[in-house]
């Protein structure tokens, strides 16, 4: 009993009690933390709450039919054993040439060879940092950035500088900060079109900037186009790739990484996504692809090329229709129900937008504020920024909610700022 007290007070274990684990775990696994967010977003399932806190598609807008059509083609007819066969790391031929033709009418002239397919455009990004980042490299990001591409670089111990697309600060000053910590910078990072979190889209002068930025410190630039399709105002600005291409001539000449998705367009589910760009760059991700999971589901791949390739751009108007009334309906609830000082990102598409409240706010405590009160869920802003400021922000996503739903929401959601 003695020897079981000493060794609980040591933090050690003895037989029954576990091991000791964090001794043995590798330095970078101490970067990797359950977030306070996500233990208060675990109450969320709880049916009285109003969300507007998970960056999820609407399940209802999932073409469901023609997936069930096309997992039976895939499981019938000659294909039938293929379809549950390993199959190659790069990925599904027939869906990677529809790629090329989908990146070819983005302004992306490319060969299937410029392809890989990954398990989502999640998978693209640690694998991207796999493949760029040393320990004490920096990586410059946007304050904020999307948290999951925080989660899968910091596996990769890196250091953080702020991308300002403005192109307020010089080449030199990045790599001397850099340097400074012991590393090099080896990529910018960037959502062009519909950021998470802030809904905002870079227009083409920014995209342009972090070009010349990347050209100058001679690093390369990850282009996460997760939201890209789903616009629902305004023109198209080509993506950095596009813009890269048309300044060195070739897919083969760029410094742009772009990493698409179907999971905002098509299902999440199925985990399925890709990366465009110059061949050595695939080579090496196909490399990492055979020792990380060999490959994507082969069903999966087959699924998502014939439901594409029949229907995607009626699937894209159907999800167009639906975000763009509930991004109005909260643009609009918004304006009628935040007191003053309070701003907020017009986004042109995407599913969220973002909040600023006066200094002094604290997003996660209003969050508890909030749940508790009015029962209407967000996700604080802090997250999202790599050196953990933002607490006066926090995400909205409009797209599972109802316009009724928002309306309602943001009127309660207006009565806990206030009392804040
Ligand atoms: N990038 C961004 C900006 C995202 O918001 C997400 C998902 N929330 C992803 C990448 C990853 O998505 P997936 O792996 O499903 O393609």
């Amino acid at each position: 009993m003695k020897n079981q007290m000493q060794a609980e007070a040591a933090g050690t274990a003895i037989a029954g009690h576990g091991l000791d684990w964090p001794h043995l775990f590798a330095t970078r696994a101490e970067r990797m933390k359950a977030s306070e967010i996500r233990e208060l977003l675990k109450l969320l399932d709880q049916p009285d709450v109003m969300s507007f806190a998970g960056g999820i598609p609407d399940p209802a807008l999932f073409p469901v039919a023609a997936f069930g059509t096309a997992l039976t083609a895939a499981l019938s007819g000659d294909s039938k054993g293929a379809a549950l066969q390993y199959s190659v790391s790069d990925g599904y031929r027939p869906l990677r040439d529809w790629l090329v033709t989908r990146m070819a009418s983005l302004g992306v002239p490319c060969t299937t060879d410029n392809i890989m397919i990954t398990s989502g455009s999640q998978q693209a990004l640690d694998y991207l940092g796999k493949l760029f980042l040393s320990k004490d490299d920096t990586a410059l990001v946007g304050w904020p950035t999307y948290l999951g591409a925080l989660q899968a670089f910091n596996a990769y111990e890196p250091n953080y500088d702020r991308l300002t697309p403005l192109g307020n600060r010089s080449a030199a000053d990045y790599s001397h900060t850099a340097e400074t910590k012991g590393g090099k910078v080896k990529f910018a990072y960037a959502s062009a079109d519909f950021a998470n979190p802030t809904g905002e889209t870079l227009p083409r002068s920014a995209r342009e900037n972090i070009l010349d930025l990347a050209h100058e410190l001679d690093i390369a630039v990850i282009e996460d186009a997760a939201y890209q399709s789903l616009r629902y105002d305004g023109d198209e600005v080509p993506p950095m790739l596009a813009l890269d291409i048309a300044r060195t001539g070739s897919i083969e000449a760029t410094r742009t990484v772009y990493c698409g998705s179907f999971s905002k367009t098509l299902a999440p589910g199925l985990r399925v996504g890709w990366v465009c760009a110059a061949k050595p760059v695939i080579s090496k991700l196909v490399l990492m692809k055979q020792a990380g999971d060999l490959h994507s589901a082969t069903l999966n791949q087959m699924a998502i090329h014939t439901v594409a390739s029949d229907g995607f751009e009626a699937q894209m108007a159907k999800i167009r229709q639906t975000y763009r009334a509930r991004r109005d309906a909260m643009l609009a609830a918004l304006a009628k129900h935040m007191p003053d000082g309070v701003s907020w990102t017009r986004p042109d598409g995407g599913m969220y937008i973002w909040l600023t409240l006066p200094e002094g706010f604290d997003g996660a405590a209003l969050l508890a504020q909030s749940l508790k009160t009015e029962r209407v869920a967000f996700v604080p802003g802090r997250a999202f920024f790599a050196d953990g400021s933002g607490a006066n922000t926090l995400r909205l996503s409009f797209s599972c909610a109802s316009e009724a739903t928002i309306e309602e929401g943001i009127k309660r959601l207006g009565r806990v700022v206030r009392g804040g």
